[in-house]
This record gives structure tokens, sequence and C-alpha cells, in this order.
């Protein structure tokens, strides 16, 4: 895992968001965190902990909270775990210019299986293809994201399962 594209985007003298690092892989439940970021155009920032960084996807609607409403999710750079808890202003002129709220955040549990073993989140996410149960607020039960075009669109989806 690298910070590179998360570090060469922004200037760390003139945005609050943090340095950080990749950290080391923790035995406690992973976490997520949305976070609610009015940019140019307002979007949804869903974000997983997998070794060590924030696996990272803007999603311009927000997560849904219907199994029948499927999301666009772009698959962004990854952030460090600090992130995760960073809410504040993103100076004008930085990259992501604009407000950071927290909408969400808690833990999850990987759920991805292949021929009934589970797959590990960071292969999951090279494959297109994961699967996870989010213990949050505005957010519980399960969660696919699933890429479907490119390296970067996927759908985000509220699984029937796991609800
Ligand atoms: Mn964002």
């Amino acid at each position: 895992m690298t910070l590179a594209t998360y570090h060469r985007k922004r200037s760390f003298t003139a945005t609050p968001e943090p340095r950080g690092w990749v950290g080391a892989r923790r035995a406690k439940e992973p976490i997520f965190v949305v976070q609610e970021h009015h940019a140019s155009h307002l979007h949804y920032d869903f974000r997983l902990e997998a070794d060590g960084v924030l696996k990272s996807w803007a999603v311009p609607k927000g997560p849904a909270k219907s199994t029948r409403t499927k999301r666009l999710a772009v698959q962004v750079e990854d952030h460090p775990l600090a992130y995760a808890t960073f809410h504040g202003k993103i100076p004008a002129g930085q990259y992501g210019a604009g407000t950071v709220k927290i909408w969400d955040h808690g833990t999850y549990e990987n759920i991805t299986t292949k021929d009934g073993k589970l797959v590990p989140l960071t292969r999951a996410i090279r494959n297109g293809h994961l699967e996870v149960v989010l213990h949050g607020t505005e957010l519980r039960g399960g969660y696919a994201l699933i890429r479907f075009k490119g390296k970067k669109d996927w759908l985000l989806v509220k699984m029937k399962k796991k609800s």
C-alpha cells in the first residue's frame, strides 16, 4: 500500500488534512467512514480500512439505504487511516477545496468469499468484487461494491441478505 498519490495531490502546509502514513495492520475490527464532502460537486467519500490505509470511493449521490438503488462509486486514491476522523474546511485553491463532515462511521466485516473461502479485502478490490457488513449508525447491513467498467467505476449496492 502507498499514499504517494494522496501526498502528491495535497500541500500539507496549506490544507488541514492529515499527512498520515501507512499504518500497521490492527487486530481490532476494521473501520469504515463516510464523509460528506462539499467540494465543487457534493459527494460522499466511502472509505474502508484495509492493510493500513483507507481504500476510498467517491459516491456522488451517497450510499443508498434501499436494496433497489445502485449508486456509482468512483475509486479514488488511498487515504491514510488518520483521515477517518478528519472533518473541517479544505481551503480554496487546494485539492478537494470545501467542507468535509463525517456522515457515518463504524466498523465493518469483510464477507467476500470465493469458492467458499474468505477473500482478503485488498484482493477482493483487485478482483473487482467485495462484500462487507457495515456496523454504522446510518449504514447497517450488507453492501457490495462491484467494478463494472474500466478500473475506477464501481457500483455500490445494499445487499438483500445480511441486512
Ligand atoms: Mn472527496
